[in-house]
C-alpha cells in the first residue's frame, strides 16, 4: 500500500499523463477530486487521499474538478489501457484472474503486462489486489457497518476468507480493528520428522502455518516474516496435540486434515485448499480435477498455484495433487518430502 501511494504522489506531483485512469485523487481541504496529470495547483501531501475510481472518491464525498474532468473520457496509450483493463477487472472480480489470459486477449505477453503494470502502478498485480481489497474492508469498517456486512460487500468469499485475508492487510481481525488494534498471538512448536523439520503455527482459532524443511531456524524467521505484526511465541506445551498429529500425518498413521485452521486466501483459494482437505489419504487428484471440483474446469493454473501458496502443509493436503499422468509435478516443500509423504499413504502412483 506505502509504495502504490508513494508511486501515485509522486504521478501527482510529476502531473504524470501516463497515470491517467489508474487512480484518482482527492483533496480534502476543497472537496474536489482530480486525475493526476490535472494542471490545477499542485495539494499538500498531508490533505490527498487516493481512490482506484472515480466512483470510489464520489462515494467518499468528493466531487469532480471542472478543469480535468476525471469523470469523463480521454485518450490513452493502448499499454496504460491494458493495465487500467486489468485494474477494472479486479475491482468487479478477482476471484479467478487469469493474467497470461488476459494478457494474449488485449495483446500483449504476460510478462510485457506484469512488467507495465508494475511500472505505471509501482506494485504488482497481486499486491494491487490485496491493497484494493483492504482498502474496500477498511472503508466499509470505518463507515461502522457490522463485520460481517464489510465482509460480503469487499467481496471475500466467505467470513472465515475475510480473517485470514483481512486480518493480515489490517494486521489485526476485524473487530479488533474498530477497538483500535492489538496484536495477534501466535504461537509455535516445531518437531523432528523423518522428512526433516515440521513447524506448526496457530492463533487461538486454528493453525495458520505450517512448514517443511530441513533447517528450524530459516522456518521460524520465514514464519516471523509471514506474520510481521504479530507477537510470536514458541509453545511446545500447549501445541502438544497438534505436534502428535502431524508426527502421525507424516508417517501416515494420522489424519491432519481434521486440524482447524486459519488461513489467509481469497475466495478461490479457500474453496480450493476445502477440496483438497476432502481428498482422502492414499488418494490423489489432478490439478484439472480439482479445477472441475471448485467448479472452475479452466482454472488448473489458478488451481497449481493456489496449491503452491497452501500455508498449511498436510492440514491441506496439497502434496495430493499430482500431474494428470500420475507425476508428482512440484511441491513447495520440495518433491522428495512430496513423494514420502504420498508413499507414507500408500497412494498408487503410475509412474
Ligand atoms: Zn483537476
Amino acid at each position: 500500500m506505502d509504495n502504490l501511494n508513494q508511486t501515485r504522489w509522486q504521478a501527482v506531483q510529476n502531473r504524470d499523463q501516463q497515470s491517467i485512469g489508474l487512480f484518482v485523487y482527492a483533496v480534502q481541504t476543497t472537496g474536489i477530486y482530480c486525475r493526476p496529470g490535472c494542471a490545477a495547483r499542485r495539494p499538500l501531501r498531508q490533505n490527498v487521499k487516493f481512490f482506484f475510481t472515480s466512483s470510489d472518491a464520489v462515494a467518499a464525498g468528493y466531487r469532480a474538478c471542472k478543469r480535468c474532468a476525471p469523470d469523463g473520457q480521454c485518450v490513452i496509450d493502448p499499454s496504460t489501457a491494458a493495465v487500467i483493463a486489468v485494474c477494472r477487472t479486479l475491482e468487479i472480480d478477482d476471484t479467478d484472474l487469469d493474467v497470461g489470459a488476459m494478457a494474449s486477449q488485449l495483446g500483449y505477453s504476460e510478462r510485457h503486462l506484469r512488467r507495465r503494470f508494475l511500472e505505471l502502478v509501482g506494485v504488482s498485480i497481486g499486491s494491487y489486489r490485496r491493497a484494493l481489497r483492504a482498502q474496500r474492508a477498511r472503508v466499509a469498517l470505518q463507515a461502522g457497518a457490522a463485520v460481517t456486512d464489510a465482509v460480503y460487500e469487499s467481496g471475500y468469499g466467505s467470513s472465515r476468507a475475510f480473517y485470514e485475508h483481512g486480518a493480515t492487510r489490517l494486521g489485526m481481525s476485524p473487530g479488533r480493528y474498530r477497538d483500535g488494534g492489538r496484536g495477534e498471538r501466535i504461537r509455535y512448536t516445531s518437531i523432528d520428522t523423518p522428512i526433516g523439520v515440521v513447524v506448526a503455527a496457530s492463533t487461538d482459532r486454528g493453525v495458520c502455518s505450517i512448514m517443511l524443511g530441513p533447517d528450524e531456524v530459516k522456518l521460524t524467521k520465514e514464519l516471523a516474516s509471514e506474520f510481521p505484526r504479530a507477537i510470536i511465541e514458541r509453545d511446545d506445551d500447549g501445541l502438544a496435540q497438534v505436534a502428535a498429529v502431524l508426527a502421525g500425518a507424516v508417517r501416515g498413521t494420522s489424519d491432519a486434515t481434521k486440524l482447524p485452521v486459519d488461513l489467509e486466501g481469497t475466495a478461490f483459494q479457500i474453496r480450493v485448499w476445502e477440496t483438497l482437505r476432502a481428498i482422502p489419504s492414499g488418494q490423489t487428484r489432478s490439478y484439472s480435477q480439482v479445477a472441475e471440483l471448485v467448479g472452475s474446469p479452466n482454472a488448473i493454473r489458478a488451481v497449481g498455484s493456489a496449491c503452491a501458496r497452501n500455508p498449511v502443509a498436510l492440514a491441506v493436503p496439497c502434496h495430493r495433487v499430482v500431474r494428470q499422468d500420475g507425476s508428482l509435478a512440484g511441491y513447495r516443500w520440495g518433491i522428495d518430502a512430496k513423494a514420502a509423504l504420498l508413499d507414507a499413504e500408500g497412494a498408487h502412483l503410475s509412474s
